[in-house]
C-alpha cells in the first residue's frame, strides 16, 4: 500500500463514543478494486455485542420522552446533513463495497429520499380512539415505540439498509444497535460522524462490528426488542429461530432469483438499456437484479443478438474510474463462488454465449476480484443455475411460450422477491402484475425497487415472517400498538355508581 493510502482502522461507536477495544480479533478489509488491504474491522463478541445494547436501553427512556417535534428535528437535520456530505458518504460505498461510484451516488441519492419519508412520522404515527364504547369509556390505540431495535446489514447495500431502518426506527423513540456487514463498514463509520455532527444524544445510535457472533448475542438479551436482517435467506431463517425462542418482534428479507418475462411486443431498446443495468449494474450483486430471462419464441433470437452485442461492450473495471460500467464483486470468495456457477452451468448442458470469467482490466486491478457480463442460453428451469441464487453479473436465457410459461416458472421458484415483465400490451401488463407470485412487480423497467412511499420486500423465501421495509410498513414494524380502555369520572360526583344499564355494557366490554 502507498505511503498516501489511508488505513481504515474500523471502531465500534456506543454511548456516543467511538471505541479503542484492542483485545478483539480483526478482519482485513479489502479493497475489491485491486484485492489490496485497506484497513481492518473489529471481529464484535457477545460483551461488545452487550455493551451495545446496554448502552442503547440505558438512551432509551430519554429518548421515548422526548417530545416527538424534538426527535423530528433530527431526522431533518440528519437529511440536510446528508445532502451536505452526500459525495464523502459515496465515496466510502465505493472504497469498501468497490460500488461503481455512479451507482453509490445513486444508493445515497435515494437514502435522502427514505429519511424524506421518515420526515412524515407525526402523521403516519398517530393513533387511533374510539370514543364511547359504554358510558364515559373510550379505547385508543397508542402506536407506541418499543425499546431497543437491533439491524443486520449485508455487504451490499450499506447506506439503503441505514436508512430502511434507522430513521424510522430512531423517529418512532426507539433507539438502535447496528451492525454492517464486514466487508462494507466504512459507510457507516461516515454516518456516526455525521450523527454526532447534528448533536444526537448518545447512546441513540449505536454501532458494532463484527460477524454473527454479535448478532446471535441478542436472541437472549433483554434489553432487545426485535432485531431486523437485510440479506441472505439462510441467515434470515437463523435470526428468525434465535428470535423466536424469546418472541422478539422481526422483520427479515432475504435473498431473491429474479425473472425478467419479455414478451414478442417489448420495446427492444428499452430493454436492452434495462437488462444491462439491471443484470450487470452493482455486477449483479443487488437483491433486484435480473438473473432468469423466460423469452418468447418470436423475440428470442433478436433479443440474445442484440443483448449479447451489448455486453460485449460492457467495460469493467475499478469501482472508482467513472468510464468503466462494472466494477468488481466483493470478495475473492464471491468470485471464486461465480465461476463455479458458470462452470455448473456448462455442466449442466447450458450454451455459454459469453464468458466472463477473467475479464481484461487495467494494469494495477489484475488483482482485483472480476466476473465480467456472462450470458447462457437454452437454460432450463430446473438447472442449478436458474434455481440459485448466483448473486454476480450471470444471465440465464430460457425459452416460454406465452405469458403462462414465465408466471409458471416464477410461480414454482421458491424465492419471490421481484419480478419483471416487458410488454406494450395491456391485457399482458394486467395479467403479469395480478399474477406474478413475488413481492415487487415491475413494467417496462429492468429494476422493481419501489419507492420509499411505498413497502419493499419479497414473498416466499425471499421475506421471512411478513414485515417489509419502507413507507407506512416501516414506521408500523417499529411501533406497538398499545391500547387504552380509559373510564373518566366526573370529580364532582367521585365515584358515583352508574346506571345499571351502564353497568352491564362495561361488563361486556371488560369481559374479554
Ligand atoms: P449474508 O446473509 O451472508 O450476511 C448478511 C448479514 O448477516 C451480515 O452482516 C452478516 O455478518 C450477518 N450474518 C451472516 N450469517 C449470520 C448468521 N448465521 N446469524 C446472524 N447473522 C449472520 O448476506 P450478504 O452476503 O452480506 O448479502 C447478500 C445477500 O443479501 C443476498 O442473498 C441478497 O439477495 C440479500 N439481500 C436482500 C435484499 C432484500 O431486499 N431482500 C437486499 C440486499 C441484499
Amino acid at each position: 500500500m502507498s505511503a498516501t493510502t489511508p488505513y481504515y482502522k474500523i471502531r465500534d461507536f456506543i454511548n456516543g463514543e467511538w471505541i479503542e477495544n484492542n483485545t478483539l480479533e480483526t478482519a482485513p478489509l479489502y479493497n475489491p478494486s485491486t484485492g489490496a488491504v485497506l484497513g481492518e474491522v473489529p471481529l464484535g463478541n457477545e460483551e461488545s455485542s452487550r455493551a451495545a445494547t446496554a448502552a442503547a436501553a440505558q438512551a432509551y427512556p430519554a429518548w421515548r420522552d422526548t417530545p416527538l417535534p424534538k426527535r423530528m428535528d433530527y431526522i431533518f437535520a440528519m437529511h440536510s446533513a446528508m445532502v451536505e456530505r452526500k459525495e464523502s458518504l459515496a465515496q466510502a460505498i465505493a472504497i469498501d463495497q468497490a460500488k461503481h461510484i455512479a451507482e453509490a451516488r445513486g444508493e445515497v441519492q435515494r437514502v435522502i429520499e427514505i429519511i424524506q419519508m421518515a420526515c412524515t412520522i407525526p402523521a403516519l404515527i398517530q393513533g387511533e380512539t374510539v370514543p364511547s364504547i359504554a358510558n364515559n369509556i373510550s379505547g385508543r390505540i397508542i402506536k407506541a415505540p418499543m425499546g431497543v431495535f437491533c439491524g443486520v446489514a449485508p455487504f451490499n447495500f450499506p447506506a439503503l439498509v441505514f436508512g430502511w431502518f434507522i430513521p424510522f426506527a430512531i423517529g418512532v423513540g426507539n433507539t438502535f444497535v447496528y451492525k454492517p456487514s464486514t466487508e462494507s463498514p466504512l459507510f457507516m463509520q461516515g454516518i456516526m460522524e455525521l450523527l454526532t455532527s447534528i448533536g444526537l444524544p448518545q447512546g441513540v445510535v449505536n454501532i458494532v462490528h463484527g460477524d454473527r457472533e454479535v448478532v446471535e448475542a441478542w436472541y437472549d438479551d433483554e434489553n432487545v426488542a426485535g432485531v431486523c436482517l437485510v440479506g441472505s435467506t439462510p441467515t434470515a431463517k437463523a435470526i428468525a429461530q434465535g428470535c423466536g425462542r424469546n418472541g422478539k418482534k422481526t422483520m427479515l428479507l432475504g435473498g431473491a432469483k429474479n425473472f425478467l418475462a419479455v414478451m414478442d411486443d417489448a420495446p427492444m431498446d428499452l430493454l436492452i438499456e434495462n437488462v444491462l443495468m439491471s443484470g450487470y449494474g452493482s455486477a449483479g450483486q443487488r437483491c433486484l437484479a435480473v438473473s432468469n430471462i423466460a423469452c418468447v419464441p418470436e423475440i428470442h433470437d433478436e433479443f440474445v443478438t442484440r443483448l449479447l452485442a451489448a455486453s460485449e461492450n460492457v467495460t469493467v473495471g475499478d469501482a472508482m474510474d467513472p468510464d468503466v460500467f462494472m466494477g468488481p464483486v466483493i470478495s475473492k470468495a464471491a468470485k471464486e463462488r461465480i465461476e463455479k456457477y458458470i462452470q455448473i452451468g456448462l455442466d449442466e448442458g447450458a450454451t455459454l454465449l459469453l464468458d466472463g470469467r477473467n475479464p481484461t482490466v487495467s494494469a494495477g486491478n489484475q488483482d482485483g476480484y472480476y466476473v465480467g457480463p456472462t450470458i447462457f442460453t437454452d437454460v432450463t428451469p430446473c438447472m442449478q443455475i436458474a434455481k440459485e441464487e448466483i448473486f454476480g453479473p450471470v444471465l440465464s436465457i430460457m425459452k416460454v411460450g406465452c405469458i403462462d410459461g414465465a408466471l409458471r416458472m416464477i410461480k414454482n421458484h421458491p424465492m419471490g422477491n421481484g419480478a419483471c415483465i416487458f410488454t406494450q400490451n395491456a391485457y399482458n401488463i394486467e395479467k403479469f402484475i395480478n399474477e406474478a407470485d413475488v413481492g415487487m412487480v415491475g413494467v417496462n423497467v429492468g429494476i422493481c425497487a419501489p419507492h420509499p412511499y411505498m413497502p419493499f420486500g419479497g414473498i416466499k423465501d425471499s421475506l421471512v415472517g411478513n414485515n417489509k421495509v419502507q413507507g407506512k410498513e416501516g414506521i408500523n414494524f417499529f411501533t406497538q400498538n398499545k391500547v387504552a380502555t380509559v373510564r373518566v369520572v366526573d370529580p364532582k360526583e367521585g365515584q358515583v355508581a352508574a346506571p345499571a344499564s351502564t353497568n352491564s355494557d362495561v361488563r361486556s366490554c371488560v369481559a374479554s
